[in-house]
């Protein structure tokens, strides 16, 4: 099989190459640039709605929180790193701690 034709091999050459490039700039953060660790998170609220006859309309009674913040996925740096775990983040800010 020709590996240079194999459209499944250089996805994989393409993928191993971005792995590669990722957990080099966890380990190896610029040592002028700035690292912050941030993350987003969601929070669910059930909203319920009461009926209003005369309008024939839904309205908006209530808003409650039904859970706390999770923990965010993935967590990013201000340096430009992103994707990263909990672990790998932690990692990145010990090495740039100590360049
Ligand atoms: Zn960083």
């Amino acid at each position: 099989m020709d590996d240079e034709r194999d459209p499944e091999a250089t996805l994989r050459e393409w993928k191993e190459s971005m792995q590669a490039e990722h957990a080099d700039a966890i380990a190896n953060p610029d040592p002028d640039a700035e690292h912050a660790i941030e993350g987003v998170t969601q929070v669910s609220y059930r909203v319920s709605f009461a009926y209003d006859a005369d309008a024939g309309e839904l309205r908006r009674e209530t808003v409650e929180q039904v859970d706390d913040p999770a923990e965010p996925d993935l967590l990013s740096c201000s340096c430009g790193v992103r994707g990263m775990t909990r672990e790998e983040a932690r990692e990145h800010v010990a090495a740039a701690r100590t360049e």
